[in-house]
């Protein structure tokens, strides 16, 4: 199935008769003609745009702004550049396509001042909505995570029952540093009291180094002594916290679910 988006009505629906666009003023253009040297004096006046389709050739989208408006113009002004310059080799003024709304073409027609009415009801409204979008971005980029924590417990077996009576559990655990630097987390356990924890690979103390926009992975052990296994377990399972700590004290936690044994 073909989703057709409507993208070219867009603009056209934002905007409304003060919005400025790049327009031609037929008023000062038309009618149209090349530069007549040799004029006859009863012959019709002339208007500015000299018909060298400059603004046509330029335009990317192949527009001719002079027939107005389209929705197919991109708003690029390359037309009014071209135009200006062509208006400085004939000698006539410049801003014969120039940003201008409907209203000030209508209010040039009937003699009227033209103005340009920045606030109204439209804008107010594009001006909240860009900044509670703006608000919500800025709030998101604030509270971006810089790490994220996964743990893998191991399924098979769910947990070993030590000869002293202790249970261990094992995990995959993965470890993102989403910053452009290396970090080296310091990890503890909240909620399991006496819990211990050591990695499976022998390596030395309870951090983790991770290196620049990359993932670290490791095993870890997490043993509750016989005692401290009588009283955490429930129905099977005891819940912690994982807490990973960088050096400068930003951290993010995980859920550690325990299994062990029932009753
Ligand atoms: S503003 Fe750009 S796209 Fe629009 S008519 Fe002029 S040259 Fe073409």
């Amino acid at each position: 199935m073909h989703l057709h988006v409507p993208v070219a009505a867009y603009p056209g629906a934002l905007l409304d008769s003060e919005s400025l666009l790049v327009s031609y003023k037929p008023e000062r253009g038309e009618p149209r003609g090349p530069i007549r040297k040799h004029a006859a004096p009863d012959a019709a006046p002339q208007g500015d745009c000299i018909d060298c389709k400059a603004c046509v050739q330029v335009c990317p989208t192949g527009t001719d702004i002079r027939e107005g408006p389209q929705l197919s113009c991109i708003q690029c002004a390359l037309c009014i550049d071209a135009c200006d310059e062509i208006m400085d080799k004939v000698g006539r003024p410049r801003g014969l396509i120039n940003y201008d709304s409907f209203k000030n073409t209508e209010r040039r027609a009937q003699g009227l001042p033209q103005k340009l009415a920045f606030v109204r009801t439209r804008t107010i409204v594009y001006m909240t909505l860009i900044g509670f979008v703006s608000s919500v971005l800025m709030w998101a980029f604030l509270n971006r995570t810089t790490a994220d924590l996964a743990l893998q417990p191991e399924r098979n077996p769910l947990y070993v029952l030590l000869s002293d009576g202790g249970i261990r559990n094992t995990y995959t655990v993965h470890v993102l540093n989403k910053q452009t630097s290396p970090r080296t987390f310091a990890i503890s356990l909240q909620g399991l009291p006496g819990a211990q924890m050591r990695w499976n690979d022998g390596r030395d103390g309870l951090k983790v180094e991770v290196p620049a926009d990359l993932e670290e992975t490791g095993r870890l052990f997490v043993t509750l002594p016989a005692e401290a296994a009588q009283s955490a377990f429930k129905d099977g399972a005891a819940t912690g916290r994982l807490v990973l700590t960088d050096e400068f004290g930003a951290s993010v936690t995980a859920e550690l679910l325990m299994r062990g044994p029932k009753g």
